[in-house]
């Protein structure tokens, strides 16, 4: 697939006025959101005080039928999945004290510190052999010391043992980081993921882009500009990836369009996003859930379901909007299948980065869960791979015919274990500590 082709992927929203045609008419209960109504049904572009509206509006199901509008005229009633394991190789973190919103980093030799071998990676790729993995999600903390051979080593490894699954590896910061320490472009270094056999980059790391949130949650890591142009940058060597937006904790709703219209230009310019995903905020075990008082508690479902729908028609370049369930429940990702969500994450076999943070959610969904919840909601499941192609269709499945987890045998063992942090912060450090005492 070429980047910035136009292709499926870019089907527009905007478009398919035969299909518009037989949506039936959104009536708003918000009288002010009628404009807003009329734009969507004549396939006009959306504006920043619109998206402001959208969010500020309590009429949610208008909100939501006008998103469920957008998103079936690009994708029908299909719902993506992949047959996914998710891989985080190390927690350990320079950036550990000051995301304070993060629960999953840990300083080098804190308590629950752990870097995986090769050996150890390439083990637990192999304990999902069984579950027809389809896709490698790896990320993980900045460590100090695991340099770019590190990585590269892993994915070619991988491929080696894994030839038909996909890996989409390194977040933006990440990647960042890597350049940094290496002293290399990023461009060089994404050229040396790609030639490993990276296939695309996830969403991860672009919190809110807001410069005055980001001093509050996270005033160490990669500015918005930065992490947009690593995407540009990728986008430009044929690299697609996907987009997020971390939501629920000081963010205001102007935080959060101006992100959309940020991610919106870039996909102008480069087509390279295939999905873009809301993540969450969790607040446990984390700093910044602690001076909020907020631990113990989560976004609520509407918010949750709100950032899908807003989501999904500020994007209107966007092809595809992912409901994550492991951070909002299967409950409320089947629900946003009607509001303006067509993918729905995937098996992920063993999810650690939100269950640190306190997502109370299953460690992994099977084919069945997967496939009963998205005809549940009407919709025609389709299995993907990383950039979106279809791998098959379930016409003929019969449920519980087929031994994928957790029918299978859970992951057991030291790999896949969850320890949550003994304490929100860790003891200052100096950065010429960490370095040096890192595994
Ligand atoms: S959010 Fe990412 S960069 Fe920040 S501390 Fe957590 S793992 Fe590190």
């Amino acid at each position: 697939m070429n980047v910035g082709q136009s292709d499926s992927r870019t089907v527009g929203l905007l478009g398919d006025k035969a299909y518009l045609s037989d949506c039936p008419t959104v009536r708003p209960s918000d009288a002010s959101l009628q404009p807003i109504v009329t734009k969507v049904e004549q396939g006009q572009r959306l504006d920043r005080d619109d998206a402001l509206a959208l969010f500020r509006s309590s009429d949610l199901l208008t909100v939501g039928s006008l998103a469920d509008l957008a998103n079936r005229r690009a994708n029908r009633d299909r719902v993506y999945f992949a047959a996914n394991q998710h891989i985080n190789p190390t927690n350990v973190c320079v950036l550990r004290n000051t995301c304070v919103f993060c629960s999953f980093a840990r300083m080098p030799r804190e308590d629950g510190a752990y870097t995986r071998s090769l050996d150890e990676v390439f083990a637990e790729a192999d304990a999902a052999r069984d579950n027809a993995t389809r896709e490698f999600h790896i990320v993980g903390g900045l460590h100090p010391k695991l340099t770019l051979a590190y990585y590269l080593d892993m994915f070619r490894g991988l491929k080696a043992r894994h030839p038909d699954v996909m890996i989409k590896a390194l977040t933006a910061v990440e990647v960042a980081h890597l350049a940094r320490i290496e002293r290399q472009s990023v461009r060089d270094v994404l050229l040396a993921m790609r030639d490993a056999g990276v296939t695309s980059l996830p969403g991860g790391g672009a919190e809110v882009f807001s410069p005055a949130a980001r001093a509050t949650i996270a005033d160490r890591k990669l500015t918005g500009e930065e992490w947009l142009a690593v995407h540009r940058e990728a986008h430009g060597l044929g690299i697609p990836s996907n987009c997020t937006m971390l939501y629920g904790h000081v963010e205001t709703l102007e935080d959060r369009v101006d992100h959309l219209l940020a991610l919106r230009a870039l996909q102008d310019e480069t087509h390279g996003f295939l999905c873009y995903i809301p993540l969450a905020y969790h607040p446990d075990h984390n700093e910044l859930g602690e001076r909020l008082g907020r631990q113990g508690t989560a976004t609520t479902g509407f918010d949750d379901l709100k950032n899908i729908a807003v989501g999904r028609l500020v994007l209107d370049n966007i092809p595809h909007v992912k409901t994550h369930w492991p951070m909002v429940t299967p409950f409320i990702s089947q629900v946003a299948l009607s509001f303006g969500c067509d993918d729905l994450e995937g098996t992920v076999v063993f999810e650690r980065v939100y269950h640190e943070a306190g997502a109370a959610t299953q460690m992994w969904l099977s084919y069945d869960e997967i496939i009963a919840l998205v005809r549940g909601a009407g919709k025609t499941p389709v299995e993907r791979d990383s950039l979106y192609q279809p791998v098959r269709t379930f016409e003929d499945w019969v449920p519980g015919r087929h031994a994928v987890r957790p029918e299978g045998p859970a992951p057991l063992g030291e790999l896949f274990k969850i320890e949550h942090r003994k304490t929100a912060r860790a003891a200052r450090r100096a950065a010429t500590a960490i370095v040096d005492s890192a595994e």
